[in-house]
């Protein structure tokens, strides 16, 4: 494994293993870039990994604290379900890998000037992301995508796809899972073991804690430094960025030195590092002269619905979300509300099955409903939410962290277009399992965020946006956004096929500007 000097100034910092982290670093060592990842969390293996819902949690999850506010509910323990581990959100995340369809990277053009909302087109289209589309998938080994076959449906999804049909859908079938459905790149086949959200412990499920990350190193080009919190960007007297100051294990500070900044934190940690990174040349953050850092944050429109069967379902055995409705993706006005929605099969573990389904349930009818536990079933709603100019990431000044900074504060609210839709899928997915027979149906409302986008959002103009089309913010060329901050909207899918793919396509962009020296 590479080992670099603090001093060393050529090489490339990245902040976060996670998603965009974690392949940018494997792509760009693998054209012979140094590189240097600074990660908050600690390093596990797999081995480390149990079947366990609480545990896994308390053991990755990002819990430092944070505030809130807005109408969506008041989740606890935090507003985001994150992590902090290498590998990020990967050795979390349930491994759903849908692309988006060509009219969602033109929301404004599509949906056209929706009142509340702050609508752009990105600044890139379906052709320009599509060969990278094509280059994440076999780098994730997507099942259902090129010729690799789909995962095969568990009963949950058996449920689903019975009632989907009764209610004239189509489109339904196990997903394109960032899941093994057959041996590949020297990872095993899922087998079928139901705790893909709590950490694959096989490594069927793509992360890059066991993909990248090693795949980085094996280059001799880039080393990894876990439990390394980045605090500060500092830049030269002409803007540039120079290194990065971050807290090591010990609390220890020490300053990286670096020819290029990629920060890939999350959609909360990335606008955060920014803003504390105010200096005199950039009072209000950096790359913040356009008050556009922190703005748009989307969390996808979400909620569930749940159904108790008449007869056993277990819809906790198998792999948790390979099941998929695309119908009301697209869109379609005449249903009240712009953009479209995905309905994706998901169990709740027993641990938090009251705490999600139903918030402060107790008593008679919650002990009576929980013991026909084996005859639920479960869709999530993820639909598009809207990007607002007051959902936002700013700093919590009332408070502060371990190392004396401000926290930060998480500020959402649903436009009517995402309760409208809401409503919608609450209304198909009731009919979905109503159509079978279901004894009762649960609309839940949404719980802890796992997808978080565009608080760092790309946009061809300066006034609209933080970065352009590659990523690279628009007052500093030194400096990358590399994670779902950059999401100019939010699209209906899963976000994180769409964050590789960006991850990949920037690692080019990058590699081709520092060999002609542009930056
Ligand atoms: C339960 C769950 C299920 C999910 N399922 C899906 C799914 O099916 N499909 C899908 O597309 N998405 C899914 N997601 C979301 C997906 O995991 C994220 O979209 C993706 O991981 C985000 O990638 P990222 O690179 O932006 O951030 P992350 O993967 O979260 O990585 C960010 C990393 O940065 C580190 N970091 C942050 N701040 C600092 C700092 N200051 N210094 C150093 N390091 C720092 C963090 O510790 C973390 O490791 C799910 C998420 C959850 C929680
Ligand atoms: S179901 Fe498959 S992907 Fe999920 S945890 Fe089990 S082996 Fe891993």
């Amino acid at each position: 494994m590479a080992k670099f000097e603090l001093g060393n100034g050529n090489v490339v910092v990245i902040i976060g293993s996670g998603a965009g982290g974690g392949t940018l670093a494997s792509e760009l060592a693998s054209k012979g870039v140094d590189i240097v990842v600074l990660e908050a969390g600690k390093r596990y293996t797999i081995a480390d990994f149990k079947n366990d819902d609480l545990s896994m949690f308390n053991l990755i999850s990002w819990l430092d604290p944070m505030s809130q506010s807005g109408d969506i509910a008041k989740h606890r323990p935090t507003p985001l379900w994150t992590c902090k581990t290498v590998g990020g959100t990967t050795v979390h995340w349930a491994g759903n890998c849908p692309r988006f369809q060509p009219h969602e990277f033109k929301a404004r053009t599509t949906y056209g000037d929706v009142p509340g909302a702050s609508l752009i087109d990105w600044p890139l289209s379906y052709e320009d992301i599509l060969p990278y589309y094509e280059k994440a998938e076999a780098k994730m080994g997507i099942s259902g995508r090129g010729g690799r076959p789909h995962l095969p449906g568990n009963n949950n999804f058996k449920v689903m796809a019975a009632g989907a049909k009764r209610v004239g859908y189509r489109r339904v079938h196990t997903g394109y899972m960032a899941i093994n459905s057959v041996p590949y790149d020297g990872r095993p086949a899922c087998r079928q073991i139901g705790f893909c959200m709590q950490a694959c412990a096989i490594g069927a499920k793509w992360s890059t804690l066991y993909t990248e990350i090693p795949k980085a190193e094996a280059t001799g080009r880039c080393e990894v430094r876990p439990e390394s919190t980045a605090l500060n960007i500092n830049h030269d007297d002409g803007g540039r960025v120079t290194g990065v100051v971050y807290a090591d294990a010990a609390g220890t500070m020490h300053e990286q030195k670096a020819r290029i900044v990629a920060v890939a934190g999350n959609a909360v940690a990335t606008p955060m590092l920014l803003l504390q990174s105010e200096s005199g040349k950039y009072p209000k953050g950096l790359a913040n002269s356009t008050d556009q850092v922190g703005r748009y944050y989307m969390r996808h429109t979400t909620g569930s619905v749940f159904g108790i069967m008449p007869g056993p379902v277990y819809w906790n055995r198998g792999t948790q979300m390979a099941g998929l409705i695309e119908d009301e993706a697209g869109h379609d006005p005449s249903r009240g509300f712009g953009g479209g929605y995905h309905l994706e099969t998901i169990p709740l573990g027993f641990a938090v099955f009251g705490a999600v389904m139903m918030p402060g349930a107790w008593g008679e009818t919650y002990a009576r409903d929980i013991e026909k536990y084996t005859r639920f079933a479960g869709m999530w709603i993820c639909g598009e939410d809207l990007p607002q100019t007051k959902n936002r990431i700013t700093r919590d000044t009332t408070k502060k962290d371990r190392f004396g900074l401000a926290i930060p504060h998480v500020h959402y609210d649903d436009h009517v277009n995402d309760k409208r839709m809401r409503n919608h899928a609450f209304s198909q997915g009731r009919a979905i399992y109503e159509s079978l027979g279901a004894e009762k149906v649960y609309e839940a409302t949404p719980f802890a965020s796992g997808h978080n986008m565009g608080s760092c959002r790309m946009s061809q103009r300066p006034e609209d946006g933080v970065c352009n089309k590659w990523g690279q913010t628009h007052e500093i060329a030194n400096l990358f956004i590399s994670d779902g901050s950059q999401f100019s909207t939010s699209a209906a899918p899963n976000p994180t096929l769409t964050i590789v793919a960006l991850a990949i396509r920037q690692a080019d962009y990058i590699a081709n500007q520092m060999a002609t020296r542009t930056i």
